[in-house]
């Protein structure tokens, strides 16, 4: 088994969830000191070679007090409109103060709708990576200003979550005024235990989780686990530390204390697992011989190797790939709709953006999204005959 608490700079892409009460304070506003440490933290990972992902909460608190509207609970319209306000003011804060160490921010608003629905999800992913990519840091939150009761996630845990799922993180850091997780409330109980390790997220452990939260944010322990649930199922580690010292996650490095969840196998495994484990493929794609030789050494499928496109399926529906045995040998997410894949099959990659009319993507099932399931026409018991000549 892995050991649950290793240092940070063994991880490889880390999703960094940051809570409100850390970043705002209701009557000064923004906490500039802290942030410039905190971008000095990330720095420091940034320059390991560590992917890092920032979900920042903040936006609503920081436009109530830009707004001046008066504390208590706010109306709908209202924390939208604070969001609007506050949105810009956060974004800013944190290109400013990650510019200091030449670091690049872009900011990314997500809905709901953006991380459940395949197709956007699928958008939203690749917008992210590309970011990443390029070097910059994306500095995410929900998009308060459109998100409305029914259709929003409300709290930051669980979005910062389901974003670690998305990317393939393999670390998600909660950082907020809880320091970790413990038996029973500490405030209420003098008997709650401190829990530094949590193998697996079982019933009783949901159970420690009360309802509380700050007065700021939304997150409770509740969402925490929640997002620990996410996370771990996915292959993603999860911390919950305090974000109060300056510099929290040098902190987190020399020992404050913290809760770690283990994952559950890996990011990458994890989500071929629920690619294989997709019941009913929406769709087939029958391949050439030379198609199957690239997936079978990790390749993308190009569509210039697709001879045939069956059934009715979107962009992001789990498909079945057929080697030239007619076998399937392959499942993965479709990176067009069946029409367009039908148009586009049997074409080279430069060909795609005259017959479509716009510039889509080279693969027709990326790499990352492929996982195989059927061994070669010529293979037994995964030994490959030997061919005679
Ligand atoms: N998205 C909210 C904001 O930026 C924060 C939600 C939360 O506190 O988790 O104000």
């Amino acid at each position: 088994m892995t050991k649950t608490r290793k240092p940070l700079q063994k991880y490889r892409r880390v999703v960094i969830k940051i809570g409100s009460a850390l970043l705002v304070d209701r009557a000064t506003g923004l906490k500039k000191a802290w942030l410039d440490a905190m971008c000095a933290d990330i720095a420091a990972l940034r320059s390991k070679g560590i992917d890092v992902l920032v979900v920042s909460s903040g936006a609503i608190a920081l436009g109530r007090t830009v707004l001046k509207l008066p504390p208590g609970a706010l109306k709908l319209e209202e924390s939208q409109a604070a969001a609007a306000v506050g949105q810009i003011a956060l974004a800013r804060a944190w290109s400013e103060s990650l510019s200091t160490d030449a670091i690049v921010a872009g900011q990314v608003l997500l809905t709901l709708g953006d991380t459940e629905e395949r197709r956007r999800y699928l958008n939203a992913r690749a917008t992210i990576n590309q970011l990443l990519k390029l070097g910059a840091v994306p500095i995410i939150n929900e998009n308060d200003t459109v998100a409305t009761t029914e259709i929003r996630y409300g709290d930051n845990d669980r979005l910062a979550a389901r974003v670690a799922t998305m990317v393939g993180a393999d670390l998600l850091v909660l950082l907020s005024d809880i320091d970790g997780l413990y038996t029973a409330p500490p405030h209420l109980d003098p008997d709650a235990r401190f829990l530094d390790t949590i193998a697996e997220i079982t019933p009783e452990i949901e159970a420690m989780a009360g309802g509380a939260a700050s007065e700021l944010s939304r997150g409770g322990m509740r969402t925490k686990i929640d997002a620990g649930k996410i996370a771990t199922t996915a292959g993603c580690a999860m911390i919950i530390a305090s974000g109060k010292p300056d510099h929290p996650l040098a902190a987190i490095e020399n020992g404050a204390r913290s809760s770690w969840f283990a994952p559950s196998g890996s990011p990458v495994t994890a989500r071929k697992t629920w690619i294989a484990g997709q019941l009913l493929p929406a769709g087939t794609l029958s391949i050439d011989a030379g198609a199957e030789d690239a997936l079978r050494s990790g390749k993308s499928l190009l569509p210039a190797g697709v001879r045939e496109v069956k059934g009715t399926f979107s962009r992001g529906d789990t498909i079945a790939i057929l080697g030239a045995a007619g076998r399937e040998i392959a499942r993965g997410l479709a990176g067009y709709d069946a029409d367009e894949a039908r148009q586009i099959a049997g074409k080279k990659s430069a060909e795609i953006a005259a017959i479509l009319g716009y510039a889509g993507r080279a693969a027709m099932v990326h790499r990352d999204d492929l996982v195989m399931t059927g061994k070669r026409a010529d293979e037994k018991d995964g030994r490959r005959d030997e061919v005679h000549a």
